[in-house]
């Protein structure tokens, strides 16, 4: 039957975005084109709130845009202080590693984010030529305030970096107005768009450091000197050719920054977390505990969540499934699986989640796991009329 994917990306897509996806291909210097791909780098500006901003879509998953960003930043020897919060702030050390950065790794304990004072401290010791936040690590679903971060960065002359593959277009984000000098996802996220696009925003102080380089970009296909004349030939409706850009794709992007915008990135903010505060209440009225230790630093784009003692997680997700819901398993590699991650993001709406909280019902109840039926969709409901 029809599934529900309530994974952290790729996420259900809106049905005109699936549809963009089909048209008969075109050139990718056909003047259409040009104009969706112009119109995309501007509404992107839009989302990330940043007018002043360089924006880059290029081929490829988040991981080439984290690529992208260490490449054309990061010069050997160069210090980068990675503050992690899970899985994905371990993936930026070692993409950093590659291109010699000399990285320092700042580490949460499980379920807590790195405190203002421990990143301020290790900032003093010495000269840091960037510093990296993960935004929403979606192996722990731990959600960090970009903005302190930020200020803090600016404060000690480093460069900030936002891995925003599971925030942006969900979480609160003003890229110039925090000052992050890169916020960089993926498409198949909150952006709403299927897996393949990297999409990344240079603040003008990182393309300026990346202007200053002293040693060429030791990435060919990542270097900014081969996009960034692209990126603005397209802006400024030229045509132009580095790589074939995966022209549906960006279709489909154009298609969705148009509803994003459409609904507002502000009403969308609220919209996620008022979604994922209600499920977060229905999943503690079932006395299942999450891996954030408080709703404050609680991702409102997808929630990791415990197993209660005795649930198989093959079986777990496997019951689910049949039930038509498809959800992930664990992905941090000591608890891998003794968690589970619902995503709530993009065009996730109210009823999607009553129906995963039913079907979790259902599935808890068929492996052996007593409870009340019917008592996280009342508690997810009295929660949503409060907000709604
Ligand atoms: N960073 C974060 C926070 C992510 O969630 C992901 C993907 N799950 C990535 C980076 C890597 O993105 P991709 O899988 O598209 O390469």
């Amino acid at each position: 039957g029809r599934k529900l994917l309530m994974i952290p990306g790729p996420i259900e897509f809106e049905p005109d975005v699936l549809h963009a996806m089909g048209i008969a291909t075109t050139s990718h210097v056909a003047p259409n084109f040009i104009e969706v791909f112009g119109n995309s780098l501007e509404l992107m500006r839009a989302v990330w709130k940043s007018p002043k901003g360089q924006p880059f879509i290029v081929a490829g998953t988040g991981t080439l845009a984290m690529d992208m960003a260490a490449a054309n930043l990061i010069e050997q020897g160069d210090h980068v202080l990675v503050i992690s919060s899970g899985y994905f702030g371990k993936r930026f050390r070692d993409i950093l590693d590659r291109y010699g950065a000399n990285t320092t790794l700042l580490e949460a304990a499980l379920g807590e984010v790195v405190s203002l004072e421990a990143i301020e401290n290790e900032l003093k010791t010495k000269s840091y030529k960037a510093l990296t936040i993960t935004h929403v690590d979606t192996s722990t679903g731990l959600l960090v305030d970009p903005k302190p971060i930020a200020l803090l960065a600016k404060k000690y002359h480093t460069l900030s970096i936002l891995d925003g593959v599971c925030s942006v277009a969900g979480e609160a984000l003003h890229q110039d107005e925090w000052e992050l000098d890169v916020v960089l996802t993926a498409s198949q996220k909150a952006i709403g768009v299927p897996p393949g696009l990297a999409l990344l925003m240079a603040s003008e102080k990182a393309i300026q450091v990346w202007e200053n380089r002293k040693t060429p970009v030791p990435n060919y296909y990542a270097d900014w000197t081969n996009w960034l004349p692209i990126m603005r030939a397209y802006e400024e409706r030229r045509p132009s050719y580095f790589g074939t850009p995966a022209v549906n794709l960006v279709v489909a992007l154009e298609t969705s920054l148009k509803i994003i915008c459409k609904e507002g990135m502000d009403k969308r903010v609220k919209r996620h977390r008022s979604l994922a505060k209600a499920f977060r209440a229905g999943i503690a009225s079932l006395n299942l505990s999450i891996l954030p230790k408080t709703n404050k630093t609680a991702a409102n784009t997808l929630t990791a969540i415990y197993y209660p003692k005795g649930i198989d997680d093959l079986a777990f997700r496997s019951k689910m499934a049949s039930d038509d819901v498809i959800i992930a398993g664990g992905l941090l590699s000591e608890i891998k699986t003794q968690y589970f991650r619902i995503g709530h993001m993009g065009s996730v709406s109210a009823s999607d989640l009553v129906a995963v909280l039913a079907a979790l019902e259902r599935t808890l109840i068929a492996l052996g796991h007593p409870l009340e039926s019917g008592k996280s969709l009342q508690t997810f409901q009295k929660e949503h009329l409060k907000t709604n």
